[in-house]
């Protein structure tokens, strides 16, 4: 695999670099924005490592033209900013994992492991189930075609769940599907979108339900 490394500092780049070519992959270094933007043009990469605080600007300034010419490529940011405000710009600008400076190398390696497995259709198709469909890089899910405009997190809610139809889903996973990293979450929370998510499923005559299961969390399935 062939991976772009975007990184000014230039001993942590070398550090990075070798690494991961000790792991048999390929590595093209940029040092810019301006670099990263050509190697980009240049080649396609499975996977983007992007510092934010580069010489020429943001990091994140990167991504919309990486998603415009690679749409699936993962992108892991790397960066010095670490606050909850920092990793929540870089997850909605379309990172796919953010970890904070300093990192350990084993942690970088298994996050780099762990976007690898996701598998691209599965993040990109719609999901359907019966005359539910949920797209999420439109963000928007449909009943027979119609959509239904959900708030954000009963749209994360019915993802989680959608993702493993048939199957329960436990607490902890919809909760971080849902919640960011520092929220508060109340334990009634979570209960209270799901009450609001089949409400509006029913309204709009989604032949879908959503069942407690009793000790674990939840599952959806075709109505009977
Ligand atoms: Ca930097």
């Amino acid at each position: 695999m062939r991976l772009l490394l975007v990184e000014d500092e230039p001993e942590m780049a070398a550090m990075l670099a070798a690494t991961l070519r000790g792991q048999g992959i390929v590595v093209d270094s940029a040092r810019s924005l301006a670099v990263a933007r050509e190697a980009i043009r240049g080649a396609e990469h499975d996977l983007v490592l992007l510092d934010r605080k580069l010489p020429d600007g943001d990091g994140l300034e990167l991504i919309p033209l990486l998603r415009a010419r690679e749409a699936h490529t993962p992108v892991i940011v790397l960066s010095a900013l670490g606050s909850t405000e920092d990793r929540i710009a870089g997850l909605d600008g379309g990172a796919d994992d953010y970890l904070p400076k300093p990192f350990s190398v084993e942690e970088l390696m298994a996050r780099l492991r762990a976007v690898l497995r996701r598998p691209t259709e599965l993040r990109m198709q719609p999901i359907m189930l019966a005359n539910l469909s949920l797209d999420m890089e439109g963000r928007q899910a449909a009943v027979d075609g119609a959509p239904l405009d959900l708030p954000r997190r009963e749209l994360l809610v019915l993802e989680a769940l959608m993702r493993r139809s048939g199957r329960s889903v436990t607490r902890a996973l919809l909760e971080e599907a849902v919640f960011g990293f520092d929220d508060e979450i109340a334990s009634n929370t979570l209960d209270a979108h799901i009450s609001r998510l089949r409400k509006r499923l029913a309204d709009a005559r989604a032949r879908v339900s959503i069942h407690a299961i009793r000790g674990i969390g939840y599952l959806i399935r075709q109505a009977p």
